[in-house]
């Protein structure tokens, strides 16, 4: 009852600085954003282009989390929460997070612009449409998927085989009656009738192309060795074969500048991109994480889900491209090492509000061992305690002191009541541990897939072996064929688990993990590794949060959390 009120009702009430004064905390003049409404700015293309002109020199911290439950550990929260709390200190921060996708905000989840005292404002405008990036990502896919089809109605001279069309149509909404369609129905003059599908819009391949490209000459690159069909021959067909890869670039020049706002204490907040973290890397893009660490002393970047996940894309994706993690933030909670510790699938979350110590205690070998994967990657680590209101002294006491024992430097965190400082402990740790490893990957590029993969499985999720079942085998020869061999992997896996079955919780040992199916992302530069089907397009909920989204005769929107 201490703790806020609504998100939306913290947004309200918070007095906002003037854009042009964040912008100003990142040395960035009047002329190096263009506002895009209140509080809401772009950089300019040259301000992006000086920014990332040279290694960032500021020091990177990734936050990334223990296994979470469908409700998430809070690492959103605790990203604006420590760059608040850095803010708190006199040092120059900046936070990097992804922008909503209206799947979840109409959906399940809601947006993904943190809580409580601890968010990213304009919560509305950030929630709903935002600069209109997801949207020129939808629009240049569907330009893409347009040009293909017609190509197909033009005769074809490409020889694309129509039953090995893998590129889909995209839009930003939960729909799963769009999942398995047909077009070209009707007759010869309206195309050539094929089974198609509709993926969400950050599922597609070139919203991941977006998040990684460093410059808009390698945007450009990355679409146009974008494998959408093969041909007869069994070669890939890439939008450079189809001539679209310019006007599909255009369509995305300002979506690649990224886009400031403002956290509730005003410190400078890059939101931008925003790729699923299964097929995907799920990560803000890597141009934010460049000019914030550039501009700024102190970068804090968000991974999506746990450190099995989220932190091993970073390390072997992200990283790769310039962005290299100096310090990571593992956010651990009372109920998600209690789920753990009653060995709990489904998560129950009235069973996770009674008081039970002994079972935070049992549960944070989970919180361990992704302690334990960012560090094997030479990235020194720390646990932050996200509070929640209703969590017991007993829990939290618990949840640390197990934590301190095992040497695990560890703060708690209400920055979610508290704003940065119900986070300065953590941000002081922080300070203290940047910068002491020396980072590398577990794998190197030129290793074959499979072992790629193995590496990955092994000493990452902790599985025993690698077990190949349907085409996946199959599919690693295609994609070796086509030259893709030597990129790095992405593994889509269950996010409630370190292994593949969601019910197999705390550190799983003894199994194997199963492969499905691999294809190749070669825009984004990575093979995505199936390990179950992936849900690409989400279905909406019995009751979904649309239902008490609203806006009245003001334009004061309701309803979004
Ligand atoms: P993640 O980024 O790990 O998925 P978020 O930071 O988005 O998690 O938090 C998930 C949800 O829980 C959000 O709705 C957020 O507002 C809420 N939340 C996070 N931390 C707290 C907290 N300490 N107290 C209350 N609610 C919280
Ligand atoms: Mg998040």
């Amino acid at each position: 009852a201490d703790g806020p009120e609504s998100d939306l009702a913290v947004a309200r009430a918070a007095t906002t600085r003037p854009i042009e004064d964040v912008a100003a905390d990142l040395g960035l003049t009047a002329d190096e954003i263009e506002p895009r409404g209140d509080g809401v700015a772009k950089l300019t293309q040259s301000a992006v282009r000086s920014a990332t002109a040279g290694e960032p020199d500021g020091t990177t911290v990734l936050v990334t989390g223990m296994t979470p439950t469908p409700k998430g550990e809070g690492k959103t929260v605790t990203s604006v929460g420590l760059g608040q709390a850095l803010a708190g200190l006199g040092e120059s921060a900046a936070v990097a997070v992804r922008e909503p996708s209206l799947g979840p905000v109409f959906g399940v989840k809601g947006g993904a612009a943190g809580g409580g005292y601890s968010q990213v404002l304009p919560m509305e405008a950030i929630n709903l449409h935002f600069t209109g990036d997801i949207h020129a990502l939808t629009a240049a896919h569907n330009l893409i998927a347009a040009t293909l089809d017609n190509r197909l109605h033009q005769g074809n001279d490409e020889g694309i085989d129509v039953r090995r069309v893998d590129w889909p149509r995209a839009l930003d909404v939960n729909d799963r009656a769009l999942r398995e369609t047909v077009v070209g129905l009707g007759g010869p003059a309206r195309g050539v009738p094929r089974e198609d599908e509709f993926v969400i819009t950050a599922a597609s391949e070139l919203t991941a192309v977006l998040g990684l490209a460093g410059d808009l000459a390698d945007l450009k690159d990355r679409i146009g060795r974008i494998a959408l069909a093969e041909d007869a021959d069994g070669d890939p067909v890439t939008p450079d074969d189809l001539g679209v890869t310019g006007a599909a670039a255009a369509l995305l020049r300002d979506a690649f500048r990224p886009n400031l706002v403002q956290t509730v204490e005003g410190v400078p907040a890059l939101v931008h991109g925003g790729p699923f973290a299964n097929i995907a890397h799920g990560t803000n893009t890597l141009v934010a994480d460049r000019v914030g660490a550039s501009l700024a002393d102190y970068l804090v970047t968000e991974a999506g889900f746990g450190a099995d996940l989220g932190a091993e894309k970073f390390m072997h994706i992200v990283a790769r491209e310039g962005i290299v993690p100096d310090v990571a933030v593992v956010v651990a909670t009372v109920r998600g090492a209690k789920r753990h510790g009653l060995e709990m699938w489904p998560a129950d979350f009235d069973a996770l509000a009674e008081t039970d110590p002994e079972a935070v205690r049992a549960g944070v070998e989970n919180v361990r061992r992704h302690v334990e994967i960012v560090e094997s990657f030479g990235v020194p680590a720390v646990a932050a305690i996200n509070v929640f209101p209703d969590d017991a002294e007993s829990e939290l006491a618990a949840l640390e002191s197990t934590l301190a024992d095992a040497g695990v430097p560890v703060a708690r965190s209400t920055a979610y009541r508290d704003g940065g400082e119900g986070a300065t402990g953590l941000a002081e740790l922080v300070r203290e541990r940047a910068g002491t490893g020396e980072f590398a990957p577990l794998y190197d590029l030129d290793a074959p897939l499979r072992e790629k993969i193995e590496t990955v499985a092994r000493e990452v999720y902790g599985a025993d072996g690698v077990e190949y079942v349907d085409g996946a085998e199959a599919d690693l020869d295609r994609v070796e064929a086509w030259g893709d061999g030597d990129l790095p992997v992405c593994v889509s896996k269950t996010p409630y688990s370190l292994a593949d079955d969601p019910s197999l919780t705390g550190v799983p040992e003894g199994w194997t993990l199963t492969v499905r199916e691999v294809s190749p992302s070669a825009g984004a530069g990575f093979v995505v590794v199936k390990t179950a089907d992936v849900m690409t397009m989400p279905g909406l909920p019995a009751r979904p949060a649309a239902e008490d989204i609203d806006v009245d005769a003001d334009g004061n929107v309701t309803g979004l959390f």
